[in-house]
C-alpha cells in the first residue's frame, strides 16, 4: 500500500510540474490610482510574467499611459509577442497604436488575442474598429480569436466567452449591438479572462469581468476540477451594483476561498472593501490596484507607499 501511494504522489506530482507555472508575477500598469510612480485613469493594463512567457493583458485607457508608466516603473515592454485584449471597450485597447509604434520592429502586439464578435461594436465606447484592425495587421500583428477555453503558452490560458450562467449584469446599461441582423442588448459577448496555472493554484485576471465575475470565477472551477482559484486580479465591475449584489458576489468569492484579490479599475473603492468585510479577507491579501502594484505568486501583493 505504501508503495502504490507512493507511486500516485509521484504520478501526480510530475503531471502537475510539466503543466504548471512555477514563476509568476504581475504588474499593473494602468488602473485608476496611482502609487508612487505613474499617473492613474481610466481604463487597465497588466504585465503578466510567468516563467519564460511575457504577455500584456489589455493596453490601458490613454495612448501613452502603459508606455509612460512602464518607463516610470523601470518595466521593460521590449521583446513582447502577445498582447491579450480582454474586450472591446475604449479604456483596454487606447495605448495599442503606441506600443506598436514604439517597437516598429513587430516585437510588440504580433499576437492580438480577442474573444469572438470583438469587432461588432461601431460607436464609442468601442476601442478598435473593424477597419482599424487592418493597420494593425499591415504593422505585423495578427488577430487571433478565442471562442473556447485554450492555451496560448505554458501554464497560461484564455477562458473565452464565458456563458452568463447568473445575471450579474455586470456591464454599462443601456446599450444594444446586432449579431447577425438581431439587435440584442450589449452584454460584452466578447469578454474573455486570463487563467495562469500556478504550482499553488489558478490565479485569475480579468479586464472589466463584464461577463460576470462569479460567471467567469465558475467557468474556470470547471475547466480545471478539483483545482483552487488562489488568486483574483483585475476589473470586475461592480461600480453599478447594489448592496445585494455586493454581498451576493462577495459571499461567492468566499465560498471559492480566494487567497488574494485585487479589485483594480471598475471594480469601484467600496465593492474591495465589501469583499474584504464579508470574505475576512485583510489589508494584505484584498487591495484596491494601484499603478505599479505587483502580485507575485511566491511573495503576495506588493504595494508602493499607499497602502
Ligand atoms: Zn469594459
Ligand atoms: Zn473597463
Amino acid at each position: 500500500m505504501r508503495k502504490l501511494l507512493f507511486l500516485i504522489g509521484l504520478t501526480i506530482t510530475v503531471t502537475t510540474q510539466a503543466q504548471d507555472v512555477t514563476k509568476l508575477k504581475i504588474t499593473i500598469l494602468s488602473t485608476m490610482v496611482a502609487d508612487l510612480k505613474g499617473t492613474g485613469e481610466w481604463g487597465f493594463s497588466a504585465l503578466v510574467e510567468a516563467d519564460t512567457s511575457r504577455i500584456l493583458f489589455d493596453v490601458g485607457g490613454r495612448p501613452n499611459t502603459v508606455r509612460d508608466n512602464a518607463k516610470e516603473l523601470n518595466v521593460n515592454l521590449q521583446g513582447i509577442r502577445q498582447v491579450v485584449l480582454s474586450h472591446n471597450h475604449i479604456d483596454h485597447t487606447a495605448g495599442l497604436s503606441t506600443l506598436q509604434k514604439q517597437f516598429p520592429d513587430g516585437a510588440t502586439a504580433s499576437l492580438l488575442y480577442t474573444g469572438p464578435n470583438f469587432f461588432l461594436r461601431t460607436a464609442i465606447p468601442v476601442g478598435i474598429l473593424k477597419a482599424d484592425s487592418a493597420t494593425y495587421a499591415a504593422a505585423g500583428s495578427q488577430f487571433i480569436t478565442i471562442d473556447h477555453p485554450q492555451k496560448i503558452a505554458p501554464g497560461i490560458y484564455l477562458t473565452g466567452p464565458v456563458p452568463r450562467q447568473y445575471p450579474e449584469k455586470n456591464y454599462p446599461p443601456g446599450k444594444t449591438l446586432t449579431i447577425s441582423g438581431t439587435t440584442i442588448e450589449d452584454n460584452v459577448p466578447e469578454d474573455i479572462s486570463m487563467v495562469i496555472r500556478t504550482n499553488k493554484g489558478l490565479v485569475v485576471l480579468t479586464g472589466c469581468g463584464h461577463a460576470g465575475v462569479v460567471n467567469t470565477l465558475e467557468y474556470v472551477s470547471k475547466q480545471f476540477p478539483g483545482e483552487k482559484i488562489v488568486a483574483l486580479i483585475g476589473g470586475i465591475h461592480l461600480l453599478d451594483a447594489k448592496t445585494e449584489q455586493f454581498d451576493w458576489t462577495a459571499n461567492k468569492l468566499k465560498a471559492l476561498n480566494i487567497q488574494y484579490f485585487i479589485g483594480a479599475h471598475c471594480t469601484g473603492l467600496n465593492s474591495v472593501y465589501r469583499i474584504r468585510e464579508v470574505t475576512g479577507m485583510t489589508k494584505e491579501n484584498c487591495l484596491v490596484g494601484t499603478v505599479g502594484m505587483t502580485f507575485d505568486i511566491d511573495l503576495g501583493i506588493k504595494t508602493g507607499w499607499l497602502k
